[in-house]
């Protein structure tokens, strides 16, 4: 192999390496956000003895295949979602990989930077959509307290000189936010006032907050909540038609697959809807 393609395939392995490791991370979030228990202290530990997990059966996926899914102490099933989150980090790493780091061209700093930005972004909104479909709870951590973390990524890749489509200033960012959580917010009272019960919760207002403060209110965030109106949409016929009853689904996992859809073909999908878009994204 070229020396080029050899440090691609390493950068490549060293972004799904870091997946897996993000998402065994983000299995343990999920657990323990929704209880406001810590996920630094202590470390990952077994949900029904309590015992620590031993440094060499903390391998993504790979302990929990050697180990059978079974705790090494007291032999309480592992939930087969652990790897399968821990999976899901994986994949996430490549695919980003794949979109911001698509040569070696672009094999530098910068591009992991923007690699690493947007895994903070999905790795938030994986953690949101489990604990929502589990609990209907969006963690702050992953939502309103992410916020700051958005900017601060605009702030980092504006100051790297980046350039891609999906990235925005500082102060996007931050004009986004505000004007996304106060959009969200009023038709979240709006909603209640109309209906008497929550239309939109206040979980879901913060997520949207924060994924504004990522990607930017015009055109991502309209193009996301379009994205997941039309998947709520697809979900609740097919539901409907298999079941003969309505379906109810959280709009947490709904932003995470349309964000994550954004994020990668963003500007195939805007090219599509509006033709005459090109203004938003320059010539490709
Ligand atoms: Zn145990």
């Amino acid at each position: 192999m070229a020396p080029d393609a050899v440090a691609y395939a390493i950068g490549g392995s060293f972004a799904v390496a870091i997946g897996l490791v993000i998402g065994s991370f983000l299995d343990l979030c999920i657990d323990r956000m929704p209880e406001d228990r810590s996920v630094v202290w202590p470390g990952s530990a077994c949900t029904s003895c309590g015992r620590p997990v031993r440094p060499y059966d903390n391998v993504p996926v790979l302990s929990w295949l050697l180990l059978r899914g079974r705790c090494r102490d007291c032999g309480a099933a592992i939930p087969a979602r652990a790897p399968l989150v821990e999976l899901l980090g994986g994949l996430v790493g490549l695919l980003l990989f794949h979109r911001f780091i698509p040569s070696t061209a672009e094999l530098d700093l910068p591009h992991f930077a923007l690699w690493a930005v947007h895994l903070g972004l999905i790795g938030c909104m994986i953690v949101a959509a489990y604990t929502d479909l589990g609990h209907r709870i969006i963690p702050n951590e992953t939502s309103i307290y992410a916020v700051p973390f958005g900017v601060a990524g605009a702030a980092l890749l504006a100051w790297l000189g980046v350039d891609d489509w999906l990235v925005v200033s500082p102060l996007t960012s931050i004009v986004s936010a505000a004007a996304v959580g106060a959009f969200f917010a009023t038709v979240a009272v709006m909603a209640r006032w109309a209906l008497g019960h929550d239309g939109l919760g206040w979980g879901d207002v913060k997520l949207i907050t924060m994924i504004a403060s990522f990607v930017g209110a015009i055109p991502a965030t309209l193009i996301i909540m379009l994205l997941a109106s039309v998947a709520a949409s697809v979900h609740g016929v097919v539901h409907l038609v298999a079941t003969r009853r309505r379906a109810y689904l959280p709009l947490g996992p709904l932003l995470a697959l349309s964000t994550l859809t954004y994020v990668l073909y963003g500007d195939a999908v805007v090219r599509g809807l509006f033709p005459g878009a090109s203004m938003f994204f320059g010539p490709r």
